[in-house]
């Protein structure tokens, strides 16, 4: 059937990722699915870097996939943006709060694109999943016609803590360093340094409280909420965001290649020459053979890997430290370094950022592999020597480690790392804090102890091992296809999404459920 006889026979959902990488993959790896799941035909609509950006990390297989990329006119210039701006990657942090409120200027040419779908098919699409971020398109949706579904990039817990956070800036009515947030039972205290500079200043009168108040208030009238999640990894989140959003939820992660949530792929020996992730659009600080043959060279479970997520580093002391305790520790690492904060990220790294001598050393003995800012992450998360995760607890980074049942060591930097990091410390067990964001202080000795611990067969390295591993095998039972009695969660939670979009238009008949 072609994509027109389809969109006739069953219907058509438009996307509207919010303009930043770490939204615009997993909305992309949601538009894979509904497509395999579903006859639909999707539309997914973004500024034109952004879809250039989208083009580039599809295979020419997903040229045929049926999902259509549709160009939303944006002028940054417009918005105080400099010339050619359309996403977070590359902005300094003081304009990055102009290009969150710009994207409510996506509104004209959306209600047009909805506009033209109607005319075109003789109905209005299905429904308009859009970004927690894009909370002014319910209105368009609910205006022309049709349901709206927000889709949370990140976990149950993570998008709880910050929704509320936000709403209520609990911080704001006391002095405490610790305190409770609205939605969560009194018992769960955050702590002042788990919140970015950005909130913990907030008053509502600021810019980021103007944007996050109005349009996660916007997106919490949506008709149901996606969150690429599995139910069974964060129970205690999916009953609390459920109890607070009141509208359906679904959990239908996690949005990751079939292959990383194979039986035979996790911690399997790695013979592999192909990527797991050719199409990421970025280039390789060190190619995949050489971390390959690096991983190789090492035991398993033996080596760690240390990278903060795709804009992130650390402060020039902290990088000190952690090398010389990296080193001290004697353990194997691969490391994606970049230049340390203050200094442009994707500029050249100098080795006066390093201990003396350090990345001579580490090579020539093979302790160590560094690679100069981005690593084919997947393939290293699950190949068999990789024992642990040193990571900024971005949520992609979590899914992508747990699925290969590796424990991680968190640092979180910004955005809802740190609430991420709380709960796989606090609720899951598979992660134990090393620290919190730039600026703070840490010793050599903390890291040698922490990488250590978390390296160890038996005693607490060897638990977040264990939970690591079982939370790898309800990540893959999730996604499990087959006969009704066979699906895992997340399988059942997109076909209930599918059953909602298509309300009372099919008599309950989905022949292709
Ligand atoms: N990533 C990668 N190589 C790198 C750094 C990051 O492939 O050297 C990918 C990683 O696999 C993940 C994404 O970039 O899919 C980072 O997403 P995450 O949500 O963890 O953090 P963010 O970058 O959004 O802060």
């Amino acid at each position: 059937m072609d994509s027109q006889s389809q969109s006739q026979s069953h219907g058509h959902i438009v996307m509207l990722p919010f303009m930043a990488h770490g939204h615009l993959i997993p909305f992309l790896a949601l538009a894979h699915r509904i497509r395999r799941q579903t006859p639909f035909v999707v539309t997914l609509a973004n500024t034109p870097l952004n879809l250039q950006y989208l083009r580039s990390t599809m295979s020419p297989s997903d040229a045929d996939s049926g999902i259509r990329l549709y160009e939303l006119p944006f002028c940054s210039t417009d918005h105080g943006l400099p010339p050619n701006t359309e996403n977070t990657e590359n902005l300094p942090p003081n304009q990055i709060v102009a290009l969150f409120h710009s994207g409510a200027s996506l509104a004209a040419p959306v209600e047009r694109l909805i506009s033209d779908i109607t005319t075109e098919e003789g109905r209005p699409p299905l429904c308009v999943i859009s970004d927690v971020f894009f909370g002014w398109s319910v209105d368009v949706a609910r205006r022309l016609g049709t349901k709206s579904i927000a889709f949370t990039t990140g976990g149950a817990y993570g998008t709880l803590a910050c929704i509320s956070l936000w709403l209520h800036l609990p911080h704001r009515s006391t002095d405490a360093e610790e305190f409770s947030v609205p939605g969560f039972p009194e018992r769960y205290r955050f702590h002042r340094s788990q919140l970015h500079r950005f909130i913990r200043e907030a008053d509502t009168t600021d810019e980021w409280s103007k944007f996050f108040q109005v349009q996660i208030k916007l997106s919490l009238t949506s008709d149901g909420w996606l969150c690429n999640s599995v139910e069974e990894i964060e129970p205690l989140g999916f009953d609390l965001l459920k109890k607070y959003l009141k509208v359906p939820v679904w959990a239908i992660g996690p949005l990751l290649p079939s292959h990383m949530l194979q039986k035979s792929s996790p911690n399997s020996p790695n013979s592999r020459s192909k990527s797991l992730q050719k199409h990421t659009g970025k280039a390789l600080g060190a190619s995949l053979e050489k971390c390959q043959d690096f991983l190789n060279s090492h035991s398993p479970i033996s080596v760690l890997y240390i990278s903060f997520g795709s804009q992130n580093t650390i402060s020039a002391s902290q990088m000190m430290q952690l090398a010389i305790g990296l080193e001290s520790s004697g353990k194997p690492f691969l490391w994606v370094i970049r230049p340390p904060l203050g200094f442009d990220i994707k500029g050249e790294f100098r080795p006066e950022w390093l201990p003396p001598g350090f990345e001579d050393r580490v090579t020539g003995s093979k302790q160590g592999l560094l690679v100069r800012n981005w690593a084919p992450q997947l393939d290293i998360l699950s190949h068999s020597s990789t024992g642990a995760f040193v990571s900024h607890c971005g949520w992609n980074s979590i899914m992508e480690s747990l699925s290969q049942g590796v424990p991680i060591v968190g640092w979180p930097m910004a955005a809802e790392q740190a609430y991420n990091a709380k709960m796989i410390v606090e609720e899951m067990g598979v992660c134990v804090e090393l620290t919190r964001g730039v600026e703070s202080r840490i010793e050599a000795k903390e890291v040698k102890r922490v990488i250590e611990m978390v390296l160890e067969e038996e005693g607490k390295g060897g638990e977040m091992k264990k939970r690591a591993n079982a939370v790898m095998g309800q990540m893959r039972e999730a996604v499990k296809e087959g006969s009704d009695d066979e699906k895992g969660s997340s399988v059942k939670a997109m076909d209930e999404f599918v059953r909602t979009v298509l309300g009372d238009s099919t008599n309950g008949t989905f022949p292709f459920l």
